[in-house]
């Protein structure tokens, strides 16, 4: 997995704790209705259970009978072939001859052990298998598909049973045509717990339907059920905030539409002299993408409050761009305190290699496009046990003969648990495009000068240390020979 600022964070995990949900959808799957049943793909596993537990029933039946089916009650019998001695004196069976050995043995339970016995093992080989089963593939696997759809409200995440087994029969295709219709419409209503498109909602349902799209059959027009959803704003701040450094928020947005439709999101600070911000994603692509807002706000304002307008524009030649809907957000922030006292300073020889290694790579340059030179970095050299509790956050420099032609704000957090939670996150600061087009590695002009910088790193979360190193390289330039490819998401 290597990076560029080619758009990486397109597969990003959002942490838990946003604001307020959007609009609920305007209208529910009315082209999808559930046509609920047992459906022919269930047939085998009702089937199983049925008979399963009819065997098992039969048999716990069967060796109860065998062993405390045929008590005494008071008759006297023979203990060998059971003949009634109630009327007969003494204990000597006319029958077959046997003495009993005291009036006691005249009244024992007749045991049938055989059938008893053969019940018993057929029980507990049937419960052996289904345990197998069970371990093998998970309780789940063993459940039909329209118990697991009903019981989806009460499923947790992604990571849980259901979900997981879920998403597997969907890859195999064993959903009836009524099981896909149930699990778009359960999709796109989610439940009481998981509003659409809350937090909780995109792990679980977003999770369903964010599978690849030939996944689910063409004839059920998902793309105009996916329609239905609201697209997901949020904002959101890392940390409380020092008092010196300008404020750095994020923007994180997401939508589920059909390929396609391109996405607008506008947002208006809700206090005097701030300027609005627009965000636009290409019709191409889909998925989350979180934006650094660098921001200036009146000291002592919290919560900072947003008016959220977001559009969306269809696929066809003469689209125009439709309002979809309009919220409002607030985040509350905590500015306190200074700078240094919030991040500390590191000097680590393994931790300077382990940054020039995330930034070996150089820059990419193409033929054209938005961006054309962008800088190649693979963070994960840094993200050993050794670094944690370090955020690192860098102002990386292309020198043209010491004047820079780009600058790029990068900030990520080190260590180990950092590794999947978050990604990495960068502003282009600075750009000459001209001049960009002719950097290369053979006339000794151009260099990459990378530094520690604690007001990136700030941003990048919850760290008490930061790199304070920097170095100076020559500049690495690969050619492709083709045109950038498009950013998803973009700042306007
Ligand atoms: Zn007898």
């Amino acid at each position: 997995m290597e990076n560029s600022e080619v758009d990486a964070q397109a597969a990003l995990h959002w942490l838990p704790g946003g604001t307020g949900p959007p609009a609920h959808p305007r209208r529910l799957l009315a082209s999808v209705p559930y046509t609920g049943g047992v459906s022919g793909s269930d047939l085998g596993y009702w089937l199983m259970w049925l008979l399963g537990l009819g065997l098992l029933g039969l048999c716990t039946a069967v060796t109860w009978w065998g062993l405390f089916g045929d008590r005494a009650r008071g008759r006297r019998r023979c203990p060998r072939c059971w003949y009634d001695l109630s009327h007969t004196p003494g204990m000597t069976c006319p029958e077959c001859g046997l003495t009993a050995t005291g009036e006691r043995s005249l009244h024992k339970t007749r045991r049938r052990w055989v059938p008893a016995g053969a019940a018993a093992l057929v029980a507990a080989l049937g419960s052996a298998w289904t345990i197998e089963q069970a371990q093998q593939g998970g309780w789940v696997s063993l459940l039909p598909t329209t118990l697991i759809l009903g019981c989806l409200p009460m499923a947790g995440s992604a990571d849980g049973g259901l979900i997981s087994e879920l998403t597997g029969r969907m890859a195999s295709k064993q959903l009836t045509e009524g099981q896909w219709r149930a699990l778009i419409g359960r999709s796109i209503k989610g439940d009481w717990r998981a509003r659409p498109v809350t937090e909780r909602w995109q792990e679980k349902y977003g999770v369903l339907l964010g599978r690849r799209r030939n996944v689910f059959p063409p004839e059920l027009d998902l793309d105009s059920a996916l329609l239905d959803l609201p697209a997901w704003v949020d904002v959101r701040i890392r940390r409380p905030w020092p008092k010196d450094t300008p404020l750095c928020l994020e923007l994180a947005v997401r939508d589920w539409w059909p390929s396609g439709t391109s996405c607008r999101v506008q947002l208006t600070p809700k206090w005097n002299g701030a300027e609005p911000i627009t965000v636009t994603r290409s019709p191409a692509r889909r998925g989350a993408r979180r934006f650094p807002i660098i921001i200036n706000v009146p000291s002592a304002l919290s919560p900072l409050r947003f008016d959220v307008s977001v559009q969306r524009r269809g696929p066809e030649p003469d689209a125009s761009w439709e309002a979809v809907q309009r919220q409002t957000i607030s985040v509350a922030i905590e500015v306190n305190g200074e700078l240094a006292d919030m991040l500390r300073p590191v000097r680590d020889e393994k931790l300077d290699q382990a940054v020039m290694d995330a930034f070996a790579h150089g820059v990419v340059k193409w033929t054209s496009g938005r961006s054309p030179v962008r800088v190649r970095f693979d963070h994960r050299p840094t993200l050993g046990i050794a670094f944690n509790d370090i955020a690192i956050g860098a102002s990386i420099e292309l020198l043209y003969d010491g004047a820079p032609a780009r600058r790029l704000d990068i900030w990520w957090l080190a260590g180990e648990a950092a590794a999947g939670r978050r990604g990495v996150n960068w502003l282009v600061v600075h750009e000459d495009v001209p001049l960009l087009m002719q950097a290369n590695e053979t006339d000794g002009r151009w260099q990459m000068r990378v530094r520690g910088d604690p007001a990136l790193a700030l941003r990048s979360g919850p760290a008490s240390r930061y790199w304070a190193g920097q170095f100076t390289i020559p500049l690495v330039v690969q050619s492709r020979n083709r045109p950038a490819p498009p950013r998803d998401w973009r700042l306007e």
